[in-house]
């Protein structure tokens, strides 16, 4: 039998934003599921019986955002959604010959400037909209961008993050979906990072689609889903043909993992929000009294329970990381989809931080596992590698 042990106890884990610990009754259910291997395309028994399982956790995502099951497409996670959604869109209306404006706030992921930047030729354009020093999107440039889109007949296609995996600035969503809706725009929403932290519902927002990860709320990595209103799912082109999904994203469904991502989803607890803004705010005050020079990047007001940007002058980020590591303290010197990059954050330098800046920031990322006896020693650690200012 196997022993279901999800936390690490290797070290201190502070990098929840990249990814978290597989809750240990995801792994149960999992490997509960990899015994039931039948294809739930096959009309017997067995087959019926993962179809079953799949529809139990399509019942359970519905439910955690106020939609229809029909209208929650699985796929291997929040990169794909969002090509899913960006480029599933895009394929369909170039399908009409119309024009089509991709706008989407300029500290998108990367798995979305990605498709935009690839989103120029005949017809297709993309534009990002600024943020300002907090992260937060320039709500009047949308509009400009929004109205111009509306007048030149374009079909516009709005993407946004609620809220940045780097920074942790949550957006004015209530108010960017009244915006949107109100020139007619679809709306795409990359909620990875902000799912699980408060109950989001996507028909009291209008959005048209959103994108989650299971790996940021205790399934693996590999496992997400894209909601699509039932409104737009005909004017969405999968990127993966196939009857599956319905329609709108092909391939024999990863059973197990879905029934994972169910009971990952199951198992948020919305209460543990409160808990970790604590753990956070103590943690910010002990960096930024402690350690002189020291700020917060993004907003204070409008920020993520779980997240801690902050510029240390002086350090090297990456080696400030790979010291921590030798230390057992696992934090981030960005996001780590962009960690092996040789540039620094582009998020950071948006926001205003210069390039030199950019390099002297660490993320780190708290969970709902974490303790203030781990933030007291991860201090501790940290008070040892910084440099040292001389005493005034
Ligand atoms: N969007 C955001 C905001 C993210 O934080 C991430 C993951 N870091 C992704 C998209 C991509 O998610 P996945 O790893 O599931 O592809």
């Amino acid at each position: 039998m196997i022993e279901c042990k999800a936390k690490t106890d290797l070290g201190i884990y502070l990098d929840h934003a990249a990814t978290t610990p597989v809750l240990p009754e995801v792994i149960e259910i999992i490997t509960e599921t990899l015994y039931k291997y039948g294809n739930p395309s096959s009309i017997y028994g067995l087959g019926k019986e993962s179809k079953r399982i799949i529809q139990h956790a399509r019942e359970i995502a519905a439910a955690s955002i106020n939609c229809d099951p029909e209208e929650i497409i699985f796929t291997s996670g929040a990169s794909e959604s969002n090509s899913l959604a960006i480029n599933g869109y895009k394929n369909n209306v170039l399908g009409y010959k119309n024009s089509v404006a991709l706008l989407y706030s300029a500290i998108e992921h990367k798995s979305t400037t990605e498709i935009a930047k690839g989103f120029f030729g005949n017809d297709k354009y993309s534009l990002a909209i600024r943020v300002n020093k907090s992260g937060l999107l320039d709500q009047e440039a949308l509009r400009i961008f929004l109205n111009a889109a509306y007048k030149y007949h374009f079909k516009a296609i709005l993407t946004v993050q609620y809220a940045n995996n780097e920074i942790g600035t949550i957006q004015d969503i209530k108010s960017i979906c009244k915006i949107a809706k109100s020139y007619n725009a679809i709306l795409h929403v990359d909620a990875t990072q902000m799912y699980g932290e408060i109950p989001i519902d996507v028909k009291a927002l209008e959005i048209d689609m959103m994108s989650i990860s299971g790996h940021k709320i205790g399934a693996p990595k590999g496992i997400g889903f894209l909601y699509v209103s039932k409104d737009i799912q005909d004017k969405i082109i999968p990127i993966i043909p196939g009857t599956q999904e319905n329609g709108l994203r092909g391939g024999t469904e990863n059973v197990p993992y879905i029934a994972g991502l169910g009971k990952a989803i199951e198992l948020i607890d919305y209460t543990t929000a409160e808990k970790k803004t604590v753990l956070r705010d103590y943690l910010i005050n002990q960096i930024e009294t402690r350690i002189p020079g020291s700020k917060l990047n993004g907003s204070k007001e409008y920020r993520l329970s779980n997240n801690v940007n902050i510029i240390i002058p002086g350090i090297d980020s990456e080696t400030l990381v790979l010291q921590m590591d030798m230390k057992g303290v696992y934090i981030s010197s960005g996001s780590a989809c962009n960690s092996n990059s040789i540039e620094s954050s582009y998020v950071l330098r948006l926001i205003g931080l210069t390039d030199i800046e950019a390099r002297q920031c660490i993320r780190i990322t708290i969970g709902s596992e974490t303790t203030v006896s781990e933030i007291d020693r991860f201090v501790e650690k940290l008070l040892l590698v910084v440099p040292v200012v001389p005493e005034s």
